[in-house]
């Protein structure tokens, strides 16, 4: 292979390098970086807390169906509270609906769906659950009323 052969394949090699490493950081800006609330740090996506300060995004319901629907709920309480009487956070007036059907609490960077001994149940996606540590884009179901949870910013 003469020298002039050899300058030429590592030109290729670069050339085809450049456009690689071109092509990957047009991906990442795809992705808009998630920030900090708290330190103003890069937050990787799986995340659910930030892992140099504690911050976490304060999650959310977004009620699609019921009498909330299109409302937004902002779980910044311990405990909220779903049920069909006064003194619950979220106050149903569904026949569906128990006086103290289900709560939500707040553990840690978690939040903890719970039954309160309802007639009717509370639903997860579909299935009827006890208690459940929700998840970003769970639906969640009390009666008639079906909500979204969200904990991304
Ligand atoms: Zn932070």
């Amino acid at each position: 292979m003469s020298t002039g052969e050899l300058i030429g394949l590592i030109v290729g090699i670069a050339l085809v390098l450049l456009i690689l490493l071109v092509v990957l950081a047009s991906r990442g800006k795809q992705q808009p970086q998630r920030l900090c609330g708290g330190c103003k740090r890069v937050m990787l996506p799986v995340w659910t807390k930030c892992l140099f300060c504690g911050w976490a995004p304060v999650a959310r319901l977004e009620f699609i169906l019921g009498p909330m629907a299109n409302q937004v709920l902002q779980l910044t309480d311990e405990v909220t509270t779903i049920g069909s009487v006064a003194g619950n956070t979220v106050v149903l007036a569904d026949p569906a609906v128990s006086r103290k059907h289900a709560g939500i609490r707040k553990l840690d960077s978690n939040y903890e769906l719970a039954d309160l001994g309802s007639t009717n149940g509370v639903y997860v996606n579909g299935h009827k659950v006890p208690k459940r540590t929700l998840v970003q884009g769970d639906i969640i179901r009390v009666g008639n009323t079906e909500a979204v949870f969200k904990r991304e910013s």
